[in-house]
C-alpha cells in the first residue's frame, strides 16, 4: 500500500485566507475529502490518512508528526491562495533535485492540474519552492498546492463552482496516483455513458467518479429522489449520443455563476462564435437558461444563442 497523507490547511480557530464569502479552511477540507474519496474508489493500493477531516484546529507540528510517525510515502498539503493574484502554483522544499520524491510528486500533480487550468482558462503561476514547515519537517516527499486566490472575484467564482472543485480534486488525485504508480483510474465500470450501480454506491460518489453532478444525474435519469438508486440499476451518465452545444451569436454576452438574472451572478462574458457544451435547459423566472458543462449558465434565448447537435 502507498501511504498518502492529505493535509487540508488551517481549520478550527484558523480560517486561513478569507474573501468573497469563502473561508480557505472549508474549501480545502472539501477538496481533500474528494481527493481521498477518488483515491479510495478509483485506484487500488492507496492508504489515505487526513491530518483533519473535520473543522478543527491542528498545529503544523502535529500534521508533520502524524505523517512521520505513520511512515507516510507522500504528504500533500492543500491550500487556497490570497494576496490579490490569480491562478495556480505549487511548492516543494528549496534545493531538492528533479528526481526527488517531492519533485516527482509535484511534477505529476502539475501535469494533471495543467489540463484543468486550460479547460477554465486559469493562469499557471508555475512550479515554486518555499521553506514551509510542512515541506521542511516531513521526512517523506512533500508538496503544497495553492489553487486560485480566494480574494480575487473571478477565482472565487470558480471556487464556488462545484464542477471546478470536482475537476481540481480529480486532477490532484490522478496526479498523486500516477506518481505512486497506483493501478486503476482509467478502468471505470460501465462504458462511460452508462453505469451499473454497485453495492455501497451513492449518487454523489458516482457523480464525483464520472466528473458530473448529482443534479445532472437526477435530470438525465428522471430520478424523483437522489437517494432511491439501487444495486444493479443502470444509470445514464452522459447523453453522448445527443450532446448539444450552444453557439454564441453576439459579443459581450454574460455567463453566470448561478441560474439567476441578477447582476451579481455574472461571472464573465463570452463572444460571438464561442461554443459550450450544454448540460440542460432550465427555467429561470419567466425565461430560460442553459447550464453549461463548465458549471456556468447562459441565456437560452435564440436572439443571443444558437443550439447545435454534436
Ligand atoms: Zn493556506
Amino acid at each position: 500500500m502507498a501511504k498518502i497523507v492529505l493535509d487540508a490547511g488551517h481549520g478550527g480557530t484558523d480560517p486561513g485566507a478569507v474573501g468573497n464569502g469563502l473561508e480557505e479552511k472549508k474549501v480545502v477540507l472539501d477538496i481533500a475529502k474528494k481527493v481521498r474519496d477518488i483515491l479510495n474508489s478509483s485506484y487500488n493500493g492507496a492508504s489515505v490518512q487526513m491530518t483533519r477531516d473535520t473543522d478543527k484546529t491542528v498545529s503544523l507540528q502535529a500534521r508533520t508528526d502524524q505523517a512521520n510517525a505513520w511512515g507516510a510515502d507522500t504528504f500533500v498539503s492543500i491550500h487556497i491562495n490570497a494576496g490579490g493574484g490569480t491562478g495556480y502554483e505549487d511548492y516543494i522544499y528549496p534545493g531538492l533535485s528533479g528526481t526527488s520524491n517531492s519533485a516527482k510528486m509535484r511534477n505529476s500533480i502539475h501535469t494533471e492540474v495543467t489540463k484543468v487550468l486550460s479547460k477554465y482558462g486559469i493562469r499557471n503561476r508555475g512550479k515554486k519552492e518555499a521553506n514551509f514547515h510542512v515541506l521542511r519537517e516531513t521526512k517523506m516527499g512533500a508538496v503544497l498546492l495553492e489553487t486560485l486566490f480566494i480574494d480575487t472575484v473571478a477565482d472565487a467564482n470558480l471556487i464556488k463552482n462545484a464542477t471546478y472543485i470536482n475537476d481540481i480534486s480529480k486532477a490532484y488525485a490522478d496526479g498523486i496516483a500516477k506518481a505512486l504508480d497506483l493501478s486503476g483510474g482509467g478502468n471505470e465500470p460501465g462504458d462511460g455513458t452508462t453505469y451499473t450501480v454497485q453495492t455501497g454506491d451513492t449518487l454523489s460518489a458516482i457523480a464525483l467518479r464520472f466528473n458530473t453532478t448529482v443534479e445532472v444525474l437526477v435530470a438525465l435519469n428522471n430520478l424523483s429522489d437522489p437517494n432511491t438508486i439501487y444495486v444493479g440499476q443502470v444509470l445514464i451518465i452522459s447523453a453522448s449520443s445527443g450532446t448539444q452545444m450552444v453557439i454564441v451569436k453576439v459579443d459581450n454576452l454574460s455567463v453566470r455563476s448561478r441560474p439567476s438574472w441578477d447582476a451579481s451572478a455574472i461571472a464573465g462574458t463570452v463572444n460571438k462564435g464561442e461554443a459550450f457544451t450544454i448540460v440542460r435547459k432550465l427555467p429561470v423566472d419567466d425565461a430560460e437558461m442553459y447550464e453549461l458543462k463548465s458549471g456556468l449558465y447562459i441565456t437560452a434565448s435564440p436572439v443571443y444563442v444558437d443550439v447545435k447537435n454534436v
